[in-house]
């Protein structure tokens, strides 16, 4: 696709939609030029839309002048979502942040995209209500983001990921029509389940600009446990008992000897770097069943393997054991000055043979490799620790990657569990999807978008 460079007479155009909220300065664009994948691309100009009427405008005329549109939230993707490859305006929804209505009547919330998640979680839980969608980027992402990459988080295990809050949206189509989908209801079947189809599709088919967001009461208490394991097989064994005796806990996140020894490193906290696996636990609900939950998870531990189990009796004791998990990705900074980071998820049964194999890699490529993640569903986050200069490590990196993404498919999982695919995963859509299933997302994306305007070269290229 040949794209056209924005003139100085369509920017005037793109400055008088969005009343002059527009950047097109170098040291303006550098900020819009990455996310957390950290890959450089320039974008022409940033504008900064306040209206679904505004977004619809540049729409229209990024098709009739043919230039790339790239939504944004906060940019904190990890896998270069929000990153203009092919150039063009970047579009940022971070100045449409309002929570229009909290109906606590129904338990819905009304809010715009630019709404930053842990913000709107403090203020429905004002309310006694809870929206559990919880990604570790939460006190800086945007919902606009979290819901068009579908992201999860550490409650997703008890609770589900985005895609099971939303119930509808107010979506800008590539060429400027604004629709609806879903509804404000709980239920609703009218049509194809176009709301579902858009949630993760990562800006690549329409620009969100209202969302429905079901809520639920807040849990009445919940306790956080933390439980050492010399072995990583008893652990993930005791991750599947916890499940098997019919608990759900709210989050059951696991990090590996290395990682355990990273933080103790960062934190000195007096963390056993002897051992294989922490188990991070907490459960959530109804006080009494609250209790009854934790005292059979921390025997199930002890019956696993434990060495410790420790069950934090206030607030603070809890925020402790959640510092530790919080704490990972700085501390994983003093290994090596950059991060290849992948969030595979493999059935929880498997976690245990992905771990060994993970190993088994990282060996063969001579390679410093750290896991943590969420144990309970399966989503493990590989981590790489690589000098990027360093070409020889870089390619032994992304060769290991390539190995890990097949063992994976291999064992029934799935190349990413939260973090979506962009540009960082596209060489690796096939390994999953296939040649024909890639087909089918080329030809979807041809009907919503012929001219090819919005987020070009995101999922398939
Ligand atoms: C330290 C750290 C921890 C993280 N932890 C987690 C985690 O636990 N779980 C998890 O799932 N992710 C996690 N992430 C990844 C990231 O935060 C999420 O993917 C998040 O949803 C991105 O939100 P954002 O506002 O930054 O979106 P951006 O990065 O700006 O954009 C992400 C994608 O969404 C599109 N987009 C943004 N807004 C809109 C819109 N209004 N309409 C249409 N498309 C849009 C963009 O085009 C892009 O493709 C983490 C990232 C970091 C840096």
């Amino acid at each position: 696709m040949n794209y056209n460079k924005i003139t100085p007479a369509v920017m005037d155009a793109v400055s008088h939609i969005v009343q002059g909220n527009v950047f097109t300065q170098q040291e303006d664009l550098i900020c819009f030029s990455y996310d957390a994948l950290n890959q450089k691309y320039y974008p022409e100009a940033v504008a900064f839309a306040r209206t679904a009427e505004e977004v619809s405008l540049l729409l229209k005329l990024a098709n009739t002048h043919l230039f790339p549109v790239i939504p944004r939230g906060s940019g904190s993707g990890f896998t270069g979502g929000s990153v203009p490859v092919m150039g063009g305006l970047v579009l940022c929804l971070t100045r449409m942040n309002q929570i229009l209505t909290i109906d606590t009547d129904n338990l819905v919330a009304e809010v715009e995209p630019g709404v930053i998640t842990g913000e709107f979680q403090k203020e429905v839980e004002k309310r006694g209500l809870f929206y559990p969608p919880d990604p570790a980027s939460l006190k800086f992402s945007t919902l606009g983001g979290n819901v068009a990459e579908c992201a999860g988080g550490p409650r997703c295990l008890k609770y589900g990921v985005t895609k099971d809050y939303v119930l509808g949206l107010e979506v800008v189509l590539p060429n400027g029509d604004i629709i609806q989908t879903g509804a404000k209801t709980m239920k609703s079947v009218v049509g194809y389940d176009l709301t579902s189809f858009l949630v993760g599709s990562e800006g690549t088919l329409g620009v969100i600009t209202k969302m429905y967001l079901k809520l639920l009461p807040l849990p009445e208490t919940r306790k956080t446990m933390q439980a050492i394991f010399p072995s990583m097989d008893n652990a993930a064994r005791t991750v599947s008992e916890i499940i098997r005796s019919k608990i759900i806990p709210s989050t059951l996140e696991f990090l590996d000897q290395a990682a355990i020894r990273c933080v103790e490193e960062y934190l000195k906290m007096g963390l056993p770097i002897h051992a294989e696996a922490l188990l991070i636990i907490e459960v959530d609900g109804n006080r009494e069943v609250v209790d009854k939950d934790a005292e059979k998870i921390e025997a199930l531990c002890l019956q696993g393997g434990a060495d410790t189990v420790m069950t934090a009796k206030t607030e603070e004791e809890a925020e402790g054991l959640w510092k530790v998990r919080r704490s990972i990705s700085a501390s994983l900074l003093k290994l090596n000055p950059h991060k290849i980071n992948e969030d595979i998820t493999v059935p929880r049964s498997r976690v245990p043979d992905i771990i060994r194999k993970i190993v088994e890699i990282a060996k063969k490529y001579n390679l410093i490799n750290v896991n943590f993640g969420h144990a309970g569903d399966g989503n493990i986050h590989t981590n790489f620790m690589i000098d990027r200069n360093n070409r020889d490590e870089l390619a032994r990196a992304e060769q290991a990657v390539s190995e890990i993404f097949q063992a994976t498919v291999a064992f029934g999982g799935t190349i990413s569990g939260e973090h979506g695919i962009g540009i960082a995963k596209a060489p690796y859509l096939s390994l999953e999807i296939g040649d024909k299933g890639i087909e089918v997302i080329k030809r979807i994306k041809k009907a919503f978008d012929p001219n090819y305007i919005l987020n070009p070269n995101k999922i398939v290229t």
